[in-house]
Order: C-alpha cells, then sequence, then structure tokens
C-alpha cells in the first residue's frame, strides 16, 4: 500500500458556548468561543485498488474500544462524506483511497472528533475547505483554523483570534455513552432560553488561567446534565481535586477542567484513571488541520 498522504486536526473544547433561541431555519444561533487542543486525530491515506471506492479503518488505544466501535467506516463516515463532497464539487468520480484514522478525540464526546477527521481530509485552500467543511458540520470549520476563535451563525462562522499569551492545561474526562447533539439541543429547549450573547473579543487579553475560568460558560451544561445527571458530580469533583473550572464541553458529555500546571492536571488524572476513569491531558491552543507529510 504506498501512502499518499498524512494529516491532523485537534480536538476543540468550547470556552463559552451561548444559545439563542431556536430560529425559523431549525438551528440555534450561536456564540461561541473555541479553543483548539494537542489532542490530534490523524489520517493517513493510501491509494486503493482501480474501483474499490473508499474504504475507512479507525484504530486507536488512548480512548475506550466502544468509542473506536462506535465509528461508522461506511458513507456515513465524515471522512467519506468529506471525500465524496470534494470530489463531486471537482466534478471527478469519488477517488479509490484506503483511509487509516487514528483517533485520539473521545466519540460523541462535544469534542468535535468527527469534525477534526474531516477538518483533516487532504484538500483545496484553506477558504474553500473551511467552506465545503461548514456543509458537513458546524465544527467542522474551526477545526480547520485551530488556535481560538469565535464562532457565530451555527457556530460555522469562525473570526480567528490572536492567542491566549499563555499555554492552557486541560483534563478531558469522557463518558463510555455518547450524547447526540441534537438530543441535547432539544433539552436545552425544554428548559428555556440561555444568556444573552455577550462580546468575546476581548478575550485575548486575559493574562492568566484564573481569570480564563472565570470566563468560561455553558449555555448547554445544564441540559447536558439532566440528560446525564452523574456529568454535574463530575464537575464538582474535578473542582474538589483542584481545577480552576470544570465544565461539560460543548454539547458534552466529556468534560473539560482546566488547570493551573501540567503538573497538576496529571496528578488528578492519575486519581481519576484509578477510580476507572477515562481521562485525558491536553494543552491548548494548537494548530488546525495540517499535512503531516
Ligand atoms: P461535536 O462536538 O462536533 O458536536 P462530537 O465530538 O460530539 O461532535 P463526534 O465524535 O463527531 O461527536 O461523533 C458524533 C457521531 O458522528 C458519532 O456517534 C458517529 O456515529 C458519527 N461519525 C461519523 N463520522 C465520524 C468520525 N469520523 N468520527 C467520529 N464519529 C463519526
Amino acid at each position: 500500500m504506498s501512502t499518499i498522504i498524512r494529516a491532523s486536526a485537534p480536538a476543540k473544547v468550547n470556552l463559552v458556548f451561548e444559545v439563542g433561541q431556536l430560529a425559523a431555519n431549525g438551528y440555534h444561533p450561536v456564540n461561541s468561543l473555541f479553543l483548539a487542543l494537542d489532542l490530534r486525530e490523524e489520517l493517513t491515506l493510501a491509494k486503493g485498488e482501480l474501483g474499490t471506492g473508499i474504504s475507512i479503518y479507525v484504530h486507536g488505544d488512548s480512548i475506550p474500544e466502544s468509542h473506536i466501535n462506535a465509528v461508522p467506516t461506511d458513507q456515513s463516515n465524515l471522512v467519506h462524506k468529506t471525500a465524496a463532497l470534494f470530489a463531486k464539487k471537482l466534478g471527478v468520480a469519488t477517488p479509490d483511497l484506503q483511509i487509516d484514522i487514528h483517533k485520539r478525540i473521545p466519540v460523541a464526546g462535544g469534542m468535535a472528533g468527527g469534525s477534526a477527521d474531516a477538518a483533516a481530509t487532504p484538500r483545496f485552500t484553506i477558504e474553500e475547505l473551511a467552506q465545503v467543511g461548514a456543509e458537513l458540520g458546524s465544527d467542522v470549520p474551526f477545526c480547520i483554523y485551530g488556535g481560538m476563535a469565535l464562532g457565530t451563525g451555527r457556530g460555522e462562522v469562525i473570526t480567528p483570534l490572536e492567542d491566549l499569551s499563555f499555554e492552557t492545561n486541560w483534563l478531558l474526562c469522557a463518558s463510555s455513552k455518547g450524547l447526540s447533539t441534537p438530543t441535547v439541543f432539544a433539552a436545552f429547549d425544554e428548559i428555556g432560553f440561555g444568556t444573552a450573547f455577550t462580546d468575546l473579543n476581548d478575550i485575548s487579553a486575559v493574562s492568566s488561567a484564573q481569570e480564563l475560568g472565570s470566563r468560561m460558560s455553558n449555555d448547554l451544561e445544564q441540559a447536558a446534565f439532566s440528560l446525564m445527571p452523574s456529568l454535574s458530580e463530575q464537575v464538582a469533583q474535578l473542582e474538589e481535586l483542584g481545577a480552576i473550572r470544570a465544565m461539560v464541553s460543548g454539547s458534552g458529555p466529556t468534560i473539560a477542567a482546566l488547570f493551573e500546571s501540567e503538573a497538576k492536571a496529571i496528578e488528578v488524572s492519575k486519581v481519576l484513571i484509578s477510580q476507572g476513569v477515562v481521562a485525558l491531558t491536553a494543552k491548548g491552543g494548537a494548530q488546525g488541520s495540517r499535512l503531516d507529510g
């Protein structure tokens, strides 16, 4: 099998996720603050036998096997959809490709795992990919840009922001069960509306992890708690163990906890791992999708 290309894209956390009232187009407008983490999905693409189309193989050993097994390998995989969409836009037949996905991002965890895979699928220019990416999912454009950015519209309209002046240290607690994003939004609608949208343009000037933690918020958190009550206990436990702030990431159920130092995040991860929790450490920010070779 001749390797054509290797590419990667980052996980995201939403430092702020504000959700507006359901609009006539069926979507909730959001005001989101994204941060990319150095937890990266890696794609390796090789040319397949003539006429075999796209075949996908998914593996990874840092997340539970149940997560790997939950990823479809057929036409519904976002990488398949991305490659097919590119081929259509270019007016060419769907390519014969063997695609290997090395998964590190918890699946259905609110950390844009599938979107990162789509964003890593080799491409045209970054702007063209971002445009095509938005058709595939609201988080795809951010995974292409990386760094820190505002997301408006459905979250797909990206305004890149200056990076923070310091590195952030995260502990991510994955759940063995996923939460579907539409279900979380439906629970949000039942609970009521979120906070008003705030101006997040000054966020790059924040000078410490403490200050950043005090700015974090997620309008979907109560909805995720209502569907999975254990999540609120996990948030409380992480803060008791020393997190500056622990919060549901996006639509959950992954909990993203911000720590003062890498050493502290690792120390707490060991406690949680000994209790059977899937706890991953990561740093923010990180580059968007890129070719690695
Ligand atoms: P987001 O944070 O962008 O809302 P998420 O991280 O919560 O997304 P994903 O990991 O992207 O969720 O997976 C959501 C669902 O998408 C999965 O349950 C799976 O069925 C499907 N899916 C399709 N392609 C992929 C892929 N490449 N990786 C993971 N899931 C995929």
